[in-house]
């Protein structure tokens, strides 16, 4: 969250410096929704989660950039950092030489991240937003029910979760402090010069590890 605000700050700075060079520039946050979506605009139909939407895109606009490629773990991939980095960007009238855009190829289609996974959103070809941000912001394997007769089930997982874990102080510091309860198929993924050599071939599991039944 600090470095989300220390980028956000900086290209808010940079902006306010290229209009005073006559050029309009926006600054685009670095993880600042500005949408927020119960239905899906498309269909109609509600979404088993809320979405969040930002202006922009910033990892599509990292690789047009020429910045890196998104790997199966559906984050971006870059040269040196590999799945680590956080973003922020500036719309700009100024005329800013652009980089070439070069076919970049890091995802090791390894499938470690896949692997690593706790709550099933990375499958081969997809990445489920619903069940991972239900993994990552409470630590729940279980989606909200559609069916009545989930119901059960779901509110037996949520009583084990009370158990053994605050979810209301784990929920605070999703919130208030930005806290992730899931960075697996982060932590897993060895492309980047930068962690290459450090990354170990196996690794424990999260301690967390999230409530299934
Ligand atoms: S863990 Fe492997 S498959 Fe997943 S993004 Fe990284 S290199 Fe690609
Ligand atoms: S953050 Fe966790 S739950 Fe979400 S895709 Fe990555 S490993 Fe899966």
């Amino acid at each position: 969250m600090q470095t989300s605000r220390l980028l956000d700050e900086t290209s808010e700075k940079i902006s306010r410096m290229l209009e005073r060079e006559g050029f309009l520039s926006l600054p685009i946050s670095s993880d600042k929704p500005v949408e927020i979506f119960k239905y899906n605009p498309e269909t109609g139909k509600k979404f088993r989660q809320t979405r969040v939407l930002g202006f922009l895109s910033l990892k599509h606009a990292a690789i047009s950039c020429g910045m890196g490629e998104i790997g199966w773990n559906n984050l971006l991939l870059t040269p040196e950092f590999g799945p680590h980095q956080r973003l922020c960007a500036i719309v700009t009238e100024a005329p800013i030489k652009a980089d070439p855009m070069g076919k970049i190829e890091l995802c090791k289609k390894c499938g470690r991240c896949i692997k690593a996974c706790p709550s099933g959103a990375l499958q081969d070809d997809r990445y489920d937003v619903d069940r991972c941000f239900s993994f990552w912001s409470y630590g729940f394997k279980r989606l909200a029910p559609v069916k009545f007769w989930e119901w059960p089930g779901y509110l037996k997982m949520i009583l084990q979760h009370l158990k053994r874990r605050d979810i209301i102080i784990e929920t605070a510091q999703t919130y208030i402090t930005d806290v992730d309860n899931c960075i697996e198929c982060m932590r897993v993924c060895k492309v980047g010069a930068m962690w290459e050599k450090i990354r170990p071939d196996s690794l424990p599991l999260q301690k967390s590890g999230g409530t299934e039944e």
